[in-house]
């Protein structure tokens, strides 16, 4: 059997990113990778304004609090003022620029009206005071985001923050979808005897989806090897990368591995991991033309097939988008419940925070139980043949980082 890091380390090793690159505007570029280090060819804030609605002035002119000074100018944002005249103050708006020669700004809430219509300064101003300096967010020049970042809301803005309107990302990785299975029934269709229902479709569909992969729903296949190989051939043509459910068992039940062993390569691993010990990966098709895709088996077991998917595509996929992070980071926090089976595999066990803070382990950890995968908002990984109680530190790791 391999261990988790065994089994990782050849998918990675076996991820080629996407070459292709395409310029995509602002607006749809949510969960792509961005290609190339962005490059600010502006200064932000462009200029020296103000962080507050008040006055501005010059430090000197206020030696002490209680000091009139006429208003010599209004700035809202958007308008650029002209030098402060010593002796005098500004009106002034957040985001305005500052006038030339004010070097602090008064918070209006500190300012009282003169009869004459000039401003009290209630309180000392000190250089800098309630100022944004030019440049200090970004510096024309440098680099905001890194070749290989994923972009989500914050990094979206911060390409608008410097006027970029589209960004370079790698094309989107085309990945095809098969379940297996003769007892599979389709949501909406009345469940025959011995049927159950296909979750994983729906939810590996999902999990793909969110990661910014462009699915191929290529349905289920009977199982027959005949049908297998055929859905295998069509799923190779126009993608990247086949991920099946499902047969991959040793049963004879189990076609996908005779069928990708028939249409290209395959390596079956066993992982010394709970839940889902069976992955398989090669691929389909003559290698390199562009009918052969790359192949990822995950177990049937709804909650395997789910945890692998986290484990192991998850990684493999992003970095096969060219990102430049692909393994989430566990975090040390104090068990809630007592885990006293020692098993002879590492252990993902699902688990969530409580409102103190320490974690919980959902009661039934049965590798068909995706319940605990709702329930649950992360794993607790558990080295083989451990167990822990309450209290003790355990290695958790958070859907947030691996959805
Ligand atoms: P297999 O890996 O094909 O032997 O399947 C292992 C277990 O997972 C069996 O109980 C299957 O019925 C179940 N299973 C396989 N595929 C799915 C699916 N798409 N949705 C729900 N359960 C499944
Ligand atoms: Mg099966």
């Amino acid at each position: 059997m391999l261990s988790y890091e065994e089994a990782l380390d050849h998918l990675l090793a076996a991820a080629m990113p996407v070459a292709e690159v395409e310029l995509i505007p602002l607006a749809d570029l949510r969960g792509r990778i961005l290609a190339e280090a962005l490059v600010s060819t502006e200064t932000v804030p462009p200029l020296d304004n103000s962080a507050m609605d008040g006055y501005a002035v010059r430090c000197v002119d206020v030696p002490q609090a209680g000091v009139a000074l006429p208003v010599a100018q209004r700035i809202p944002a958007g308008s650029v003022g002209h030098a402060l005249a010593a002796g005098t103050a500004a009106r002034i708006f957040t985001g305005a620029p500052l006038p030339r020669g004010a070097d602090a700004v008064v918070m209006q809430e500190f300012c009282a009206h003169g009869p004459d219509g000039s401003v009290i300064v209630n309180c000392l101003p000190k250089p800098n005071m309630n100022i944004r300096r030019a440049g200090e967010d970004i510096a024309a020049g440098a680099a905001v985001l890194s070749a290989g970042t994923r972009l989500g809301a914050a990094e979206i803005g911060l390409a608008a923050s410097i006027g970029a309107a589209r960004l370079p990302v790698r094309r989107r990785l085309r990945v095809a979808l098969l379940s297996t299975g003769d007892e599979l029934a389709e949501p909406g269709q009345p469940l025959p005897p011995g049927g159950i229902y296909n979750s994983n479709r729906y939810f590996l569909r999902a999990l793909l989806e969110s990661l910014g992969c462009a699915v191929t729903d290529a349905g289920h296949v009977p199982d027959s090897l005949a049908e297998t190989r055929r859905a295998l051939r069509a799923a190779a043509e126009c993608n990247d990368l086949i991920v099946t459910s499902g047969g991959v068992s040793v049963g004879e039940e189990d076609h996908v591995k005779p069928a990708v062993e028939a249409e290209g390569e395959l390596s079956l691993w066993k992982i010394a991991i709970k839940p889902g010990k069976p992955l398989a990966f090669g691929k389909v098709g003559a290698g390199g033309t562009a009918s052969s895709a790359a192949f990822i088996g995950l177990p049937g077991n709804p909650v395997s097939c789910f945890v692998t998917f986290l484990l192991f595509l998850r990684p493999y996929l992003l970095k096969r988008m060219g990102a430049r992070t692909t393994l989430p980071v566990a975090r040390t926090l104090v068990a809630a419940s007592d885990w006293t089976k020692a098993e002879d595999r590492r252990n993902f066990l699902r688990a969530r925070i409580a409102a103190d803070g320490r974690v919980e382990l959902y009661p039934n950890q049965g590798s068909g139980v995706l319940t605990s995968c709702v329930w649950a908002d992360g794993l607790v990984d558990t080295p083989a043949r451990q167990t822990f109680r309450a209290g003790d530190p355990v290695r958790y790791l958070s859907f947030t980082d691996l959805l």
